[in-house]
């Protein structure tokens, strides 16, 4: 060892004889120096994506997803690319919406209502619109563990829903996520959210059928939802009809049934349909898809399919303008401290919020 003697260590002085302390050796750096920087792995071009989107190769897929999701500008670029290039390929699916309260029993329908439609043949993807949702921070195995049996299964793609934002920009990332799902061959998509505010119409706006899960309560059945979420559904299935429940899932049809009668019939034509089932038991599934099987016949020899999803793609060119107007309008950091000026200007009474508003998009 060649180190050096301390020579101003105290303990060197002849005081201390046979004992030499030696000079220490200098800390390592953390970072181990011979380490090269990770580069950021390349983003694919556009070609890899949609040709492996189109071979159906899943990982493909949830690649080009997460670019989707994004917020930087890059990936965002790209997914709209990836987009443009797989709509051709789009379209060809069945897309169902499934809503109901937390509780109503949601993931384990999801679970055997998939299985039922694979049993069937083809792909299922499972995505979800939930703008409040913390899970959707990446735990992914928070959905597959919900749909246990479904998520086994290598015909289905389970997605949770985008990260926490507007319900705006959740929705519309669900949207394109279902664009890229379709193309690579996914012919049955179910669009699920939690059936407590405005995300039903962002469902919506995006589904061809619209299947509302209720559970029978104490006799209050038609108390707890909105007028507006009834008169979306295509279809009403009170869950948990077993054992001791299944009288007062009956009640419940009933009471929907005559409900329904009230409202005016919906553009569609079709009169919404109100059945009982067990999620949990797996009774009353096949009775379900018939009602959806139906539907999908009657929209189609209608003409009402094909109107629906031309009213959706106008909504959502529409939507996407709105947003981003608004984007470009509050990012600009010069307006912003104009926005504020206002601001003080209107909650002190010195200008009117018209006025204001009028002044700032005159900018
Ligand atoms: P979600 O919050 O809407 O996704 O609901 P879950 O699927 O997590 O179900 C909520 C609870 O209801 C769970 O404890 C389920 O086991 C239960 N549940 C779901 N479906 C049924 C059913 O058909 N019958 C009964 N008795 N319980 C069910």
């Amino acid at each position: 060892m060649n180190a050096t003697t301390n020579i101003d260590h105290p303990e060197n002085s002849s005081e201390y004889s046979g004992l030499t302390v030696n000079a220490g050796v200098s800390q390592p750096p953390i970072v181990n120096p011979y380490l090269k920087p990770r580069k950021r792995k390349p983003l694919p071009t556009s070609g890899e994506l949609v040709e492996g989107i189109l071979k159906g190769d899943v990982t493909t897929l949830s690649r080009a997803v997460t670019l989707v999701e994004s917020l930087a500008p890059d990936h965002q670029s790209l997914a709209r690319e990836v987009i443009e290039k797989c709509l051709p390929h789009s379209g060809n699916s069945r897309r169902i919406g499934i809503t109901g309260v937390p509780g109503a029993g949601k993931s384990t329908s999801i679970d055997v209502f998939g299985l039922h439609v694979l049993r069937q043949g083809g792909k299922l993807a499972v995505l979800a619109i939930d703008p409040s949702s913390e899970r959707s921070k990446g735990s992914i195995l928070g959905d597959k563990t919900r749909m246990e049996k479904l998520s086994q299964h290598p015909g289905a793609f389970i997605r949770p829903s985008p990260s926490a934002g507007s319900l705006g920009g959740v929705a519309r990332k669900t949207r394109e996520t279902i664009i890229l799902c379709e193309a690579a061959g996914y012919n049955n998509v179910f669009i699920e959210t939690v059936g407590v505010g405005q995300s039903e119409t962002a469902v919506h706006s995006m589904a061809d059928f619209f299947l509302l899960i209720q559970i029978a309560g104490a006799g209050d059945e038609l108390q707890g939802i909105k007028r507006g979420i009834m008169e979306m559904a295509d279809g009403i299935v009170i869950n948990k009809a077993d054992g001791d429940n299944v009288d007062r899932a009956r009640l419940a049809q009933a009471q929907y049934r005559s409900a329904l009668h009230l409202f005016p019939t919906p553009p569609s034509g079709w009169t919404p349909e109100v059945l009982t089932y067990s999620g949990y038991y797996e009774l009353g599934i096949e009775e379900i898809w018939d009602m959806i099987d139906r539907y999908f016949k009657f929209v189609e020899a209608n003409g009402y399919f094909e109107r629906r999803r031309r009213q959706q793609a106008r909504y959502w060119m529409y939507e996407t303008i709105d947003s981003e107007l608004r984007r470009r309008f509050y990012d600009d950091p010069a307006r912003a401290a104009r926005i504020s000026q206002a601001e003080r200007l209107v909650l002190s009474n010195r200008l009117s919020p018209f006025a204001a508003a009028s002044q700032l998009l005159a900018d």
